[in-house]
């Protein structure tokens, strides 16, 4: 039961988005370029709701958990576009919680004003789930650091102006050490990116490419050398942020309007009680999750990482089913309760199970961490 505070911030928002949110933006299958996206980032930004999870200090709403499933189901009911996420999701947390000051004063602002755009260079080939194998090195010259390697699947990364990424500085005794965290902005000299495209047709990554690329070493989060803790900070934050209702919610939306078009159905009746039970627990879980890192009690994000993505999965496979022979199709239809994509979002969710971790190494992690069961043994 929402509180009346939070029903009249929900008709706020409401009407302000059914006001605001430009038409022709509105139910895409994909996220826009950044030159149709951005101004409606700004304009969110300017309403102040761009960083509901930021504390106000910092320019943000401290929205309460459930503040922040309204603005989702808001923005999903009124067919806001996707927007660019790795500045506000990730590394702007981890400024606020581990930056020095003057990579606060300088990055806080661009991200919440949409001037920047961020990427993340964690991957590299051979270097996905077990990331602290990378071999992206750097050297220190002076007051440098000087950066070669070969990062890939950066979500954006042809369309970021900055990026964060993990380098090798020494080899410590276990992998996890000599690794440092570092500010890359990518006009430097030496940066050179390839996009690739996925089975959804986008080009959402690249390839980026790093060659003798110099990085001054105030840019450097952290400790040089002990940049895993910053990284595995980053992870935690990004999995609660992937474990937001924000994408099943826009799944169930394409659900209920396939329904609504189709002559009534017991099995279609009862994959949407099933898609609406289904999203309703993650909601719960989100605020579950959410609320205890507000209180600073430790928590797991990764059955919410798991539990986000397979619901998504699972409403989007019920669309799939009820479409029937309509399944494949790949425009969007005008249906009788609005343009509905049979195959765009469901060609796409193929790869929320792999990106931010895959969710049989979350499984892993559950294993081990949450339930204290024996790790597998491995290299160190
Ligand atoms: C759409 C998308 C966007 C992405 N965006 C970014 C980004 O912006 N920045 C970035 O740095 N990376 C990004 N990634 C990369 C992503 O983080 C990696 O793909 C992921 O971590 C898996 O690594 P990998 O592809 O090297 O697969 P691998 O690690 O080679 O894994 C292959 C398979 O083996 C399984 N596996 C591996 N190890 C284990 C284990 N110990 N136990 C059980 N199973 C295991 C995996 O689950 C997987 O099924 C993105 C990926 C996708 C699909």
């Amino acid at each position: 039961m929402e509180t009346p505070a939070e029903s009249l911030f929900r008709a706020e928002v409401a009407q302000w988005l059914q006001a605001h949110v430009p038409e022709r933006l509105r139910h895409l299958t994909f996220r826009p370029h950044p030159s149709e996206g951005m101004p409606w980032y700004k304009q969110l930004s300017a309403r102040g709701w761009i960083a509901p999870h930021w504390p106000v200090s910092h320019g943000g709403m401290d929205a309460t958990p459930v503040q922040q499933v309204i603005l989702m189901e808001e923005l999903a009911r009124a067919g806001a576009p996707d927007i660019p996420t790795q500045g506000l999701n990730h590394i702007g947390p981890i400024l606020i919680e581990c930056g020095t000051p003057a990579q606060r004063a300088r990055h806080l602002p661009a991200i919440l004003a949409g001037n920047v755009i961020w990427c993340q260079g964690y991957s590299e080939p051979g270097a996905g789930s077990d990331l602290a194998s990378l071999r992206t090195r750097a050297v220190i010259e002076g007051d440098s650091l000087v950066i070669s390697g070969h990062k890939i699947w950066t979500t954006w990364g042809h369309h970021a102006h900055w990026m964060f990424s993990l380098v090798r500085t020494s080899d410590g005794e276990a992998r996890q050490h000599g690794i440092t965290f570092v500010l890359i902005d990518l006009k430097s000299p030496g940066i050179s990116r390839r996009p690739i495209r996925t089975i959804a047709g986008d080009d959402e990554f690249c390839e980026v490419f790093l060659d003798d690329v110099r990085v001054p070493v105030t840019n450097v989060v952290g400790e040089i050398d002990g940049g895993w803790k910053v990284a595995t900070a980053l992870l935690s934050e990004e999995r609660l942020r992937i474990g937001s209702p924000a994408l099943a919610l826009k799944a169930l939306l394409r659900l209920r309007r396939l329904a609504a078009s189709l002559p009534q159905s017991s099995r279609t009746d009862e994959l949407l009680a099933h898609a609406e039970i289904e999203t309703e627990t993650l909601i719960a879980s989100f605020l579950n999750v959410a609320e205890a890192e507000q209180a600073k009690t430790a928590t797991d994000s990764s059955y919410l990482k798991i539990l986000a993505t397979e619901t998504v999965l699972n409403i989007l496979d019920a669309l799939q089913e009820i479409a029937g022979e309509d399944a494949p199709i790949r425009d969007a239809t005008l249906t009788p309760h609005g343009y509905l994509d049979y195959s765009e979002m469901f060609l796409q969710s193929r790869r929320l199970p792999i990106y931010g971790g895959t969710n049989e190494v979350q499984r892993n992690i559950i294993a081990t961490k949450v339930l204290g069961m024996p790790a597998t043994r491995r290299r160190q």
